[in-house]
């Protein structure tokens, strides 16, 4: 089959790969209908995540019918149409019977890999590294999913693949990130980066009940899909000084809560910081975290800082802002299936817009390489890339 395959820094290939075999029971192979390019793969592509192998097959946004089941697996059957969060869950363990399935502790093949990384192991997650347990992702024409019987959702009757892909992790992941912010109604909440996880958490924030909602990036389409969602306010992080003007939104106060929607791979606006992280992207593959280090910063006192953001290692941010401030840092890889219904729930009502960020389609992995850069790149008005495959 073909598959879209990792082999070094800014080098993505469309390569023929075996097709997956069911190895377990609990096992399905789905023939993939739709997948997408996320803001996390591109920290592979960027060579910023550790543990990549060359010729790993990418992709952890994934959904198609089901070609195969194991012996005697009895929750989907051949033909069946399902959608599969980017982690995998055993369903047994005692983080997944408390509702942590990103923290699930025994799907992780290499859980010792990441304890040794984090102190314990996380989940295992599809087509992102060997920390998370070196699972081949769904960038693919077909994919094995283990443990099929426990995350992966059967798609609503009458509800198509565009609809209901980003169920897999962007929608929830904007929804996790609005909901840390503990958002009563009312509230003041500004959004760093305006791209797929963005415009979910600006979504997500504004139906929860928040006020005024400030959303900031540079890219202008990606600005304008924000004023779309709900953004109250935006900011151009490039022209503008972020901090005094979420200042001036907030009268002076800061915002209750922020959430990072941009991650380890931050440009810093402009000034010296701008050049001297221009010249970081360029050159090295290095941790950014100057959106995180801006948020801290632009939260209220006692506020909340939301990050969905991934983050890989240890970083330098100012613990006295957050220890004198008293903010309440929330973070982690999404909880997919905690949100599953509520979220489908809210499509099948028409009230989350789900399809308008997407810019760009193809039917052939082949074009993966090359649309890999063009979403790096935000070129050609890109925001979100999905492959139809099959
Ligand atoms: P993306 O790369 O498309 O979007 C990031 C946006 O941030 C871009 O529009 C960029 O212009 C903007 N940006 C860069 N520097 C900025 C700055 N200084 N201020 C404001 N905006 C800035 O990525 P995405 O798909 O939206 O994902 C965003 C982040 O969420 C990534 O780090 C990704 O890994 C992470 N993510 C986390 C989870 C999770 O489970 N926690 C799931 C999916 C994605
Ligand atoms: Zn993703």
């Amino acid at each position: 089959m073909k598959a879209l395959c990792w082999h070094g820094r800014n080098d993505i290939r469309c390569d023929t790969v075996p097709d997956p075999q069911i190895e377990d029971s609990r096992d399905v192979i789905i023939k993939v209908t739709s997948c997408a390019i996320c803001g996390s793969d591109l920290h592979l592509m960027d060579g910023l995540m550790p543990t990549m192998e060359s010729g790993d097959v990418l992709g952890h946004e994934f959904m198609g019918e089901v070609v195969e089941v194991g012996q005697g697996f009895t929750k989907f059957k051949k033909g069946d149409r399902i959608v599969v969060p980017f982690n995998i869950n055993c369903g047994e363990c005692r983080q997944c019977k408390l509702g942590n399935w990103s923290v699930c502790q025994r799907s992780n093949r290499n859980a010792e890999m990441a304890a040794a990384m984090f102190g314990y192991t996380t989940a295992g997650l599809f087509g992102y590294s060997h920390l998370t347990g070196g699972y081949a992702g769904g960038q693919a024409e077909y994919v094995r999913v283990p443990m099929a019987d426990v995350a992966p959702m059967k798609v609503p009757d009458g509800m198509d693949d565009e609809s209901a892909l980003f169920l897999t992790d962007i929608l929830p992941t904007g929804w996790q990130g609005a909901e840390h912010c503990e958002i009563q109604g009312g509230e003041t909440i500004a959004i760093w980066g305006a791209g797929p996880v963005g415009f979910f958490a600006i979504q997500s924030a504004k139906l929860m009940g928040a006020e005024r909602i400030i959303a900031i990036d540079t890219v202008p389409e990606r600005l304008e899909l924000a004023r779309k969602a709900g953004a109250t306010d935006i900011i151009d992080f490039e022209k503008e000084d972020v901090f005094e003007r979420i200042k001036e939104i907030s009268r002076g106060e800061g915002a209750d809560a922020v959430i990072d929607c941009v991650g380890m791979e931050a440009t810093a606006g402009h000034g010296i910081a701008g050049v001297v992280s221009a010249i970081q992207e360029k050159l090295t593959a290095t941790e950014r975290p100057y959106v995180l280090t801006e948020a801290i910063k632009a939260v209220r006192p006692c506020g909340i800082v939301s990050i969905p953001g991934v983050y890989g290692g240890p970083l330098p941010i100012n613990m006295g802002s957050v220890v004198q401030k008293g903010l309440t840092l929330k973070s982690g890889q999404t909880h997919v299936k905690r949100y599953l219904e509520t979220l489908t729930e809210l499509i099948q009502q028409g009230k989350l817009d789900v399809t308008s960020l997407i810019t760009h389609r193809s039917t052939n992995l082949a074009d993966g390489p090359d649309l890999y850069k063009t979403f790096r790149d935000k070129k050609d008005g890109c925001v979100k890339v999905v492959f139809h495959p099959n």
